[in-house]
């Protein structure tokens, strides 16, 4: 059984010709594309189903029956076949529904189809309620300009297509030939020569870049990762993902939000002024939004690279992490109300929802999960009912405190003054449980507080239901695990004080 550990991404910046750059572009086009003529394909058999039920049903024919003769949503082989009929032929001056067609790799429609039958069975799940998680919207049209420029290429194992090339510094990929890239592929042939097997190669757009994500299958290791004796002598270290900081730890350290976060969203927010002054269809205003996305994608490659540094460190520095189980959906839901039932403080909490996303808790978990592992420590969950900022972490009694309140104060024993946050940080370390059952960590956590109330704004049974798509064992797209290690062996954040 393939388990999604043993898939590991890595990504590369591109450095494209101008011709690439244009095939590039033409691949993600006939993606988007695909995706549309598969999703079409399948609403326009939806309504002739629907129909052919309806028209039955009333004939008198017995609904089950009606539903098993009426005509079937295509999937993928279907739609395929289909459109080798009708695509047409410019070279040979056959018209048709995409005449270009082999300017592009065969591959991206295939996984445009692929997608699309992804996306209508989750749609249907969803549905149905066979899904946890989030409820999964009816799939949409992708929109140029709207929709994420990217297109998948598989591998081909017996008649290997995707593969570095000679040096450290390029990789060729079918259609697109030799592309040079950014980076060193150097970890990624040392992978392949240990056994590892390219699966697919990801291209896609980020603010003006092309990046190359490339899906590697490693070999199960024989031996699973250990803790190194200096992990085990260093225990374990609670994290409280703050608001008001990046992180703060049991150990009292306190990890601010890097400056060039900040410095980023500052242009950020000057690009989209700019854009606000354009006037509608101007080259301007294509000039301003060309930045706005740079910006954008910005802000996102630096909390990357941030959030990438802290997991490796945590990871690799103690035996057991400590992490609070958020609940993301929950927490960042917007207090607007209704009309009959207005919320309160709206304009703090849209402010507040900010500041929990751009930490991005949920994904210092993923990332978390899969790196423990990697380096032989242990991830562990606090219940997301226990109040970490409320509970006295030298006595464990209960003390209220406002959002505003920064420092913690024991009214029952006068533990304190404490940093909220390294009080927390310190309630999570004692209080979690290690997803991998077994280990020592195990027997010496205690159980969160059984019975504990939820937080304002979920009920319980809602917040049950979103846990299902954010536990360990969920995590469903290794294409995202891409860890930055070039980043991560540069830099580091200042975690032991
Ligand atoms: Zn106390």
């Amino acid at each position: 059984m393939t388990t999604v550990e043993d898939l590991r991404a890595y990504r590369f910046a591109l450095d494209l010709t101008p011709a690439q750059e244009e095939s590039v572009r033409q691949h993600a086009g006939a993606a988007r594309w695909a995706y549309n003529h598969a999703l079409a394909a399948k609403f326009a058999a939806l309504d002739a189903r629907q129909a052919a039920i309806t028209t039955a049903t009333a004939a008198g024919i017995d609904p089950k029956t009606a539903a098993a003769d009426a005509p079937k949503i295509p999937t993928k082989p279907v739609i395929q076949k289909a459109l080798n009929a009708t695509k047409g032929d410019e070279r040979t001056g056959v018209d048709g529904d995409c005449p270009w067609w082999w300017r592009c790799s065969t591959y991206t429609f295939q996984s445009a189809f692929a997608d699309a039958d992804a996306a209508w069975k989750n749609w249907l799940d969803s549905l149905t309620g066979k899904r946890a998680g989030r409820r999964v919207g009816r799939p949409r049209f992708k929109r140029k300009h709207r929709s994420r420029d990217a297109f998948r290429i598989h591998h081909d194992v017996t008649h290997p297509t995707i593969r570095p090339d000679t040096g450290y510094r390029r990789i060729i990929i079918p259609r697109l030939g030799s592309l040079r890239v950014h980076e060193s592929t150097k970890r990624l042939q040392r992978a392949i020569e240990r056994g590892a097997v390219i699966q697919s190669v990801t291209i896609s757009r980020g603010g003006h870049r092309w990046y190359a994500s490339i899906l590697v299958k490693a070999p199960a290791p024989e031996v699973a990762a250990r803790p190194t004796r200096r992990q085990r002598a260093a225990g374990t270290i609670g994290v409280d993902v703050g608001v008001h900081h990046l992180a703060a730890l049991s150990n009292g350290t306190i990890i601010d939000n890097p400056r060039h976060l900040t410095t980023a969203r500052t242009r950020l927010t000057k690009a989209q002024r700019a854009l606000s002054r354009t006037q509608k269809g101007s080259n301007r205003r294509r000039r301003a939004a060309a930045t706005v996305s740079r910006r954008h994608h910005e802000v996102t490659q630096r909390r990357a690279t941030t959030l990438h540094t802290l997991t490796k460190q945590l990871a690799t520095s103690w035996a057991t992490v400590a992490v609070e189980d958020l609940n993301v959906a929950g927490m960042t839901s917007s207090a607007a109300g209704t009309i009959d039932n207005p919320g309160r403080n709206v304009a703090a909490k849209a402010g507040l929802n900010q500041a929990i996303l751009d930490v991005a808790p949920a994904e210092l978990r993923r990332q978390l999960t899969y790196k423990t592992r990697w380096y032989g420590s242990t991830l562990a969950i606090c219940d997301r009912w226990f109040p970490s900022s409320q509970t006295c972490s030298a006595c464990g009694a209960k003390t209220k405190l406002r959002l505003s309140d920064r420092v913690f104060r024991c009214a029952a024993c006068g533990f304190g003054p404490i940093d909220r946050d390294t009080n927390a940080a310190i309630n999570i370390a004692t209080h979690a449980v290690a997803v991998t059952p077994g280990t020592e960590e195990t027997q010496n956590a205690r159980r969160a507080t059984p019975g504990t109330p939820p937080r304002v704004g979920t009920t319980p049974a809602a917040a049950m239901k979103r846990e299902d798509h954010t536990q360990p064992g969920a995590v469903t797209s290794a294409e995202q695990s891409t860890d930055h290690p070039k980043h991560a062996d540069q830099q580091s954040l200042p975690l032991v004080s």
